[in-house]
């Protein structure tokens, strides 16, 4: 099926889907064997190998999803980070980060790659320019995320991906905050696109994967270390992924429209001090948001005026969860500086402009109403 001049939602629900030709069954039919026959095959069928018959459909649905030519699915997100990093950089190299990070990639940088040789730099800020001042000699690979994790800060796609090919590199990003419904990376030019699964392609907070999407030459690249790195995801997961990203583009779009009327409401909200979503004509990056996004996505963060306690807050809270993960159906709430950026010190959170009242908010698919008379009942208990 040639998905090019489908839509987001029948993308979702076909591309790759895997035809029951014994019971013509509406669903793709899952193959758990970890052991296929070799003779007279052409491929070697094994899991670790990433080419089981549901790996194989996946990762077609996938890539997709990303207008890329190919794409493979990993056992996590950070199996996928890590392995695409890997497989482009060697001894004696060196990578460019944005400072911002998910923790997750950023501890993998910090507490690993000096054991392996390989050099990196963060940029001091997000300004293309900035990017293009950390590339020495030896860089291989500049690697962004955008929108960021907690401020939702944006990166300029187009013109990172541009300095990237100017030096020769391989440019890579993290779009799992935007999802590939809002967010198509390589039609701006970057190479390798990353994703953690579990988020928004998940979607109902019950899967750990992950994914990399990128041409034909890079994934055989990425392929080569992932088989002995050995992060592929089991057949009965991908099935379920599969599954889950037949309602993406509708979750997604739900999401998004909550989302950006729950920002405007707490931008107008007298006990709230700030609202972070690039869906605000206040955000910064308004405009760059707009002219690479489809949607600004379902995630935003804000700071309740001082005085006024986040701990509490999230305690009172009886629809939204205070939860560590995002992206699912139902809408979770938590501190960065409580979590996912507990490890830093507060002057190290101080400068990246997290404050401890900061609170990030996965916008899920309840009621906008509903949501907005939970965050009206918190507040209340709080200032009683
Ligand atoms: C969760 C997350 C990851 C890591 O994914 P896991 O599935 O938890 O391994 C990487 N990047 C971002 C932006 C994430 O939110």
């Amino acid at each position: 099926m040639d998905t090019k001049s489908f839509g987001i939602n029948t993308v979702c629900a076909h591309a790759g889907e895997l035809e029951d030709t014994l019971y013509n069954g509406a669903v793709s039919p899952l193959y758990m064997s970890t052991s296929y026959a070799f003779e007279d095959v052409e491929v070697k069928r094994y899991p670790r190998y990433f080419n089981t018959p549901n790996q194989v459909a996946l990762s077609k649905k996938i890539a997709a999803l990303e207008h890329g030519e190919a794409a493979l699915i990993f056992g996590s997100g950070m199996a996928a980070v890590s392995t695409a990093l890997m497989a482009f950089l060697h001894k004696g190299d060196h990578v460019v980060f944005q400072n911002t990070l998910y923790g997750g990639t950023s501890n993998l940088v910090v507490e690993e790659f000096s054991k392996f040789g390989i050099e990196y730099s963060f940029t001091k800020d997000l300004n293309p320019e900035s990017f293009e001042a950390e590339i020495k000699e030896n860089t291989k690979v500049i690697y962004i995320e955008t929108p960021s994790n907690p401020l939702l800060t944006i990166t300029n796609i187009k013109a990172v991906a541009e300095i990237a090919k100017k030096h020769g590199l391989v440019s890579m990003i993290d779009n799992t905050f935007a999802s590939p419904v809002n967010q198509n990376p390589i039609d701006l030019g970057i190479d390798v696109v990353i994703h953690s699964a579990t988020k928004y392609m998940g979607g109902h907070s019950d899967i750990l994967a992950g994914a990399v999407i990128s041409s034909t030459q890079h994934m055989d690249t990425i392929f080569q270390l992932a088989k002995n790195f050995g992060g592929s995801l089991s057949d009965y997961t991908v099935w379920l992924l599969e599954r889950s990203i037949k309602t993406m583009g509708i979750r997604v779009k739900a999401q998004n429209k909550t989302a950006k009327k729950l920002a405007k409401y707490l931008e107008k909200h007298p006990d709230v001090a700030r609202v972070y979503y690039p869906g605000l004509k206040s955000h910064p990056d308004f405009e760059l948001a707009k002219s690479q996004m489809k949607g600004f996505g379902g995630m935003l963060s804000f700071e309740l005026n001082e005085g006024l306690d986040a701990s509490r807050f999230q305690k009172e809270l009886q629809l939204i969860k205070s939860s560590m993960s995002l992206a699912g159906v139902e809408s979770t709430i938590l501190s960065p500086t409580l979590t996912s950026h507990a490890l830093l010190t507060a002057e190290e959170r101080e400068k990246q402009g997290i404050k401890d009242g900061l609170l990030r908010f996965s916008v899920g698919i309840e009621e906008k109403q509903d949501l907005i008379n939970d965050i009206e009942q918190a507040l209340k208990k709080l200032k009683a």
